[in-house]
């Protein structure tokens, strides 16, 4: 992949006004992380918080999912983080499976046909539908290792979000759930990438990170 490519696509995304999602958003949200990292995860679509920054999963979903990554050795900055959708559907609602389509047939297909993941991690039942099949429940398939369309190996897991909602007993089922998950894909990686390191030595400053990226997304080049 060329740097030039992965922004050529990523300016031509933030010009985007190709479905009525657009309407009611900021504008799209883009990537995290880095585009050459042999570790993909695929979330679902902007929250408000990832709006305003214009990159995927930073509020409270994505701290969690930072959490959950830091247990199995990996640092966000190292994997490249996507969504679905990239316009915020008014009051976060979920998008349907026709908007998951559309949206990814347009962009995330064009996407990872550049960043060549080696590993995909489908975050939730959005990213599942479209990465698997539309019939498939993230209940019954989280945790099963599937070939995307791409080619590419692809486990899901539950999305950040719904471990937010469970309490108790669940919430600690739903926690080891995502963390053999995200270990299997880890070490799935290592045999496929095992010159790539899915940690930072030094823990990275996040928030900065975004800040450059919500500024450059306020006056793109
Ligand atoms: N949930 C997602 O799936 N993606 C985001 O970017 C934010 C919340």
């Amino acid at each position: 992949m060329t740097h030039d490519a992965h922004e050529q696509l990523e300016q031509s995304l933030l010009a985007c006004a190709a479905c009525h999602l657009r309407q009611d958003a900021i504008g799209p949200t883009s990537y995290n992380g880095t585009p050459y990292s042999p570790l993909a995860i695929i979330g679902e679509g902007p929250g408000g918080v990832e709006d305003e920054y214009g990159v995927p999963l930073v509020g409270p979903s994505g701290q969690l999912l930072d959490k959950a990554l830091s247990s199995v050795g990996v640092t966000r900055d190292k994997c490249y983080t996507t969504n679905i959708i990239k316009c915020r559907p008014r009051n976060n609602r979920t998008p349907t499976v026709e908007e998951g389509q559309f949206c990814a047939l347009t962009w995330l297909d064009k996407e990872l046909s550049l960043v060549q993941p080696k590993v995909i991690i489908a975050l939730g039942s959005v990213a599942l539908k479209y990465l698997m099949s539309p019939n498939a429940r993230i209940t019954k398939d989280r945790g099963r290792w599937f070939t995307t369309k791409y080619g590419i190996p692809a486990i899901a897991t539950y999305h950040p979000a719904y471990l937010l909602r469970l309490t108790g007993k669940d919430l600690i089922r739903g926690k080891w759930e995502v963390y053999y998950d995200l270990k299997a894909a880890v070490e799935k990686c290592a045999e496929l990438a095992p010159e790539y390191t899915l940690k930072s030595p030094e823990p990275p400053d996040l928030l900065a990170l975004y800040s450059q990226r919500r500024e450059e997304r306020q006056s793109p080049k």
